[in-house]
């Protein structure tokens, strides 16, 4: 069972640290990342700067591709699978 992380960002009109909703991660103009999500208590849009924490990602965002095959162990391969001749 997978819980929805709600990162705790501070919201302008509630005048406090709300949880979050709808968090995407963007680039400010300066290149560096931010964090941007609705307030769940008011539904307005916060900003938070800094990426965007992993654990909120969701997990569909994952490169399939991404492991390297040298990742895979090599041990694991049987060596006596192989026909010898003879
Ligand atoms: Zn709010």
């Amino acid at each position: 069972m997978t819980t929805p992380v709600l990162v705790q960002i501070y919201c302008v009109k509630c005048k406090t640290k709300t949880d979050s909703k709808d968090m995407v991660g963007v680039t400010m103009k300066n290149g560096r990342p931010a964090t941007q999500a609705i307030c769940v208590e008011c539904d307005t849009k916060k900003f938070r700067i800094g990426a965007m924490p992993t654990e909120a990602m969701p997990t569909e965002a994952m490169p399939t591709g991404a492991m390297p095959t040298e990742a895979m162990p090599t041990g694991a391969m049987p060596t006596g699978a192989m026909p010898t001749e003879g």
